[in-house]
């Protein structure tokens, strides 16, 4: 795995809700994985514990450096966050890590810290990143289709950058669709995608969050509902893929999928976890989509900072 510090060298603000910002750094120049698109490779970011201080040194640590990172004050420690390679552009020394970062509030008004570093973020501004290594095992990449006939790519505005970051690296000939909801109109990006895949940009314009979603989804897939139902139980750490479960469910990989009219269907859902959790409920529960054709993520939680 690559553990090291990375120094901003570009910052574009795409829209009202997204920055872009693009990372140099000799550590990048071996960043990457083999044999395989990075699709939605996701990292983590260590912002600095005081704002346009360094970020946390890892330098020297072993196996062990997660207890002996997470053991230091928070304001040497900083802020661990997760986020997802849009991009890698260059190669060798020249290698840029391209990031995506939402700009939000919480309910009160109040940015994290990860959105925070965002909004001000200034060439020559230092991280830390934590991501894969070419020649190493690492993880991270969820995005796992396997002979399906047709996607379903469903995120919010913090899963447009891994769902931007697979369609462009589909094969052009995946058929399929992507909804996308975020949180305004001038907040539709442009997007390469496989002609066969339809993309749809769901701007919420103060509708509630996830609500569209909900409801393009289901339509896509000829159920009728009227709007994304309440879901009181919550997981937090909501993350339920073909092989792995956070609820603890059993993962049957033995017996072959069949028996719905959904068969050939993969789908990839991310976003805010209630609003992903309502969404699992219709496909699994009520159209009875096999789960082990779906990944549904929470990437974050209304009213619960990211655990760091
Ligand atoms: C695998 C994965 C990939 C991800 N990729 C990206 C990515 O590429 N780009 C990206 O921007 N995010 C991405 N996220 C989501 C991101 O990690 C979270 O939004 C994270 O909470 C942001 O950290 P923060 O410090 O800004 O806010 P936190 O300190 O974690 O949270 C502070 C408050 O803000 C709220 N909050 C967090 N995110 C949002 C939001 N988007 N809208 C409204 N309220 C919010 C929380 O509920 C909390 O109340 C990803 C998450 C995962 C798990």
């Amino acid at each position: 795995m690559i553990l090291d510090e990375i120094e901003v060298v570009g910052v574009d603000r795409l829209s009202p809700s997204f920055v872009r910002v693009e990372f140099g750094g000799p550590c990048l120049e071996h960043f990457g994985v083999d044999d395989q698109p990075l699709y939605d490779q996701r990292i983590k970011l260590v912002f600095p514990g005081v704002p346009g201080g360094p970020p946390p040194s890892f330098a020297g640590m072993d196996e062990s450096w997660w207890d002996t990172w997470l053991a230091r004050p928070e304001e040497e420690r900083g802020h661990m966050r997760t986020y997802t390679v849009r991009d890698i552009v260059g190669t060798g020394p020249e290698a840029r890590l391209v990031v995506d970062i939402v700009l939000h509030a919480d309910d009160h008004g109040e940015p994290g810290p990860g959105c925070a570093w965002a909004t001000s973020a200034a060439v020559g501004d230092r991280v830390v990143v934590l991501g894969p290594r070419r020649g190493e095992q690492y993880g991270g990449i969820e995005f796992v289709p396997g002979t399906a006939g047709r996607l379903l790519l469903v995120g919010d505005e913090t899963a447009v950058p891994a769902v931007c970051a697979i369609l462009s690296q589909l094969s052009w000939d995946a058929v399929g669709a992507a909804f996308l909801e975020v949180p305004t109109a001038a907040d539709v990006l442009t997007v390469q995608h496989p002609e066969g895949v339809r993309v749809v940009w769901l701007p919420r314009d103060g509708a509630a969050h996830g609500d569209l979603l909900h409801r393009a989804v289901l339509d896509h897939l000829g159920a009728a509902t009227d709007a994304a139902p309440a879901v009181d139980e919550v997981d937090p750490d909501l993350w339920e893929t073909p092989t792995y479960s956070s609820s603890g469910e059993d993962v049957d990989t033995a017996t072959a999928v069949g028996g719905s009219d959904l068969d050939d269907l993969y789908a990839w859902i991310a976003g805010e976890s209630g609003v992903v959790t309502g969404l699992r409920r219709a496909l699994v529960k009520d159209l009875g989509v096999d789960r082990r054709q779906v990944a549904f993520m929470g990437y974050w939680r209304r009213g619960v900072a990211m655990r760091s």
